[in-house]
């Protein structure tokens, strides 16, 4: 049996192979530049699984061991499942990524015009630093739906033929007094978050007087190209997210800097590892859910029944009968990780980490015990019988693994879905790559513990 990696001494690549790392690395490169929202995220997910053999489950009434079902939820939440041998209600293996990116959104009523600038209105999502996102250039997706239920989709800025949008800061020469006094998180505020849009009057009609005639070129722009009125956008989820692709970075090009890495890494490596698993002793399950960012609040997040709903089909289609006392005893039995990024020591702000028990990038799949902050407050903690578990599949497989805890004691903290996972009563952990610069418009991950984590999520689906 080969020694675990507890103490973080050996690299990932020099435990897996460089090749396979590579071919797996390019692959989520690409899925990282096609899919920037939620919504992105569900369409290609249900597109893949489709491609893999899974089925709508409200299609199929009857599901036997080896069958492969997906339910998808507002176009916001989706779950996969591969069917067990084994007695679905003796428990089920979860693995949950969240699809949720940090980025800007778009208010009800986002456009005005001031100075001869037309500008969006937006609010912020999730827990960004602000003075990160201005001056950087920003695409635009999402839909707008009008009264009658038609949907526009909205992409602009990710072909290099289209516009950007761009949030303006101030000039130094003039910021002295301005932003030279503000705090570092307030360097610029959450009403300065707004995204420039247009600088060209319409023009003007005969007979009248036209006001605003910049937003007003805006408007007619989104009526010629998407038919949309302004009240329209009262029924839209529009994001601003950065325009930019996924990277190679360094001269060894070891990593990748990117947006939307914690958590579509986990996303990905979740996906790839339940395509990659087939008969299944247990009943597999992949659940990418929304809203992790901000609670997991809301009927798309970890805390929807929408996961029971699927959960008591499942058993339903493959036990003939459904009911809640089945439904508790699954939950109770199975076992889950939860699949989110940790943070991997920064060099330039190590002393934010407890080194010794922090996660370091290149150094593999991190295993995070618990979350939260200040005395543990907020965060399930996975049991000392489930980590032995655990760590025993990892060592069996060869596969590189850390530690990582998200900082030292009292220095801040954070969540994850663990505890919404946990409050149902399924034993679960943490584990996921580490990142740095995590929330930024651009953040880097390790190759090699891309590859380390997709290994460690097959192991967990098929140990
Ligand atoms: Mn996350
Ligand atoms: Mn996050």
């Amino acid at each position: 049996m080969l020694r675990g990696d507890f103490m973080s001494e050996r690299w990932a690549w020099e435990k897996l192979n460089a090749e396979e790392i590579e071919r797996f690395a390019e692959d989520y490169k690409q899925f990282l530049n096609r899919v920037k929202t939620e919504r992105e995220a569900v369409n290609y997910i249900k597109n893949m699984a489709e491609q893999n053999g899974f089925r709508n489950i409200n299609e199929i009434d009857t599901l036997k061991p080896g069958d492969k079902v997906y339910g998808v939820f507002r176009n916001k939440m989706i779950i996969l499942a591969i069917i067990g041998t084994k007695d679905i209600t003796k428990g089920v293996r979860i693995i949950g990524a969240h699809i949720d990116v940090p980025r800007l959104d778009a208010k009800p009523k986002p456009l005005y015009e001031d100075s001869g600038i037309a500008l969006f209105k937006t609010h912020y999502y999730g827990g960004i630093k602000k003075y990160q996102w201005a001056n950087l250039p920003l695409a635009l997706h999402g839909v707008v739906v009008l009264k009658d239920g038609t949907k526009k989709e909205i992409v602009i800025g990710e072909d290099e033929n289209d516009p950007v949008f761009v949030i303006p800061d101030l000039l130094p020469h003039l910021a002295k007094k301005k932003q030279g006094q503000r705090q570092g998180f307030d360097i610029i505020l959450g009403e300065e978050l707004h995204v420039i849009v247009g600088n060209r009057p319409a023009e003007k009609k005969e007979d009248k007087e036209v006001k605003n005639r910049v937003k007003e070129f805006v408007l007619r722009i989104l009526k010629e190209k998407y038919g949309i009125e302004e009240s329209d956008l009262v029924s839209a989820d529009l994001e601003f997210v950065p325009a930019l692709k996924a990277r190679d970075t360094g001269f060894d090009r070891s990593m990748i800097a990117a947006y939307g890495q914690d958590d579509r890494i986990c996303a990905y490596a979740t996906l790839r590892a339940i395509l990659d698993v087939s008969n299944p002793e247990e009943t597999v399950i992949a659940l990418f859910v929304d809203r992790e960012e901000i609670g997991s609040d809301g009927d798309t997040g970890m805390k929807s029944r929408f996961f029971e709903l699927f959960l008591s089909s499942l058993i339903e289609k493959v036990k003939g009968e459904t009911n809640e006392k089945y439904l508790f005893e699954t939950l109770i039995n199975s076992r889950a990780i939860s699949a989110d990024v940790n943070a991997a020591v920064n060099p330039l702000y190590k002393d934010v980490h407890d080194t010794q028990n922090a996660g370091y990038l290149g150094k593999g799949v991190i295993l995070t015990k618990y979350t939260g902050s200040g005395g543990k407050y907020g965060a399930s903690e996975a049991h000392a019988e489930y980590i032995a578990w655990i760590r025993n599949i990892l060592d069996k497989r060869g596969i590189p693994w850390q530690v990582g805890l998200l900082g030292k004691v009292d220095e801040g903290g954070g969540g994850t879905i663990a505890k919404f996972l946990a409050e149902r009563g399924i034993q679960v952990v943490d584990m996921g790559p580490g990142l740095i610069s995590t929330h930024s418009p651009y953040e880097i991950s390790s190759k090699a513990d891309l590859y380390s984590t997709y290994l460690a999520y097959k192991a967990f689906y098929e140990e």
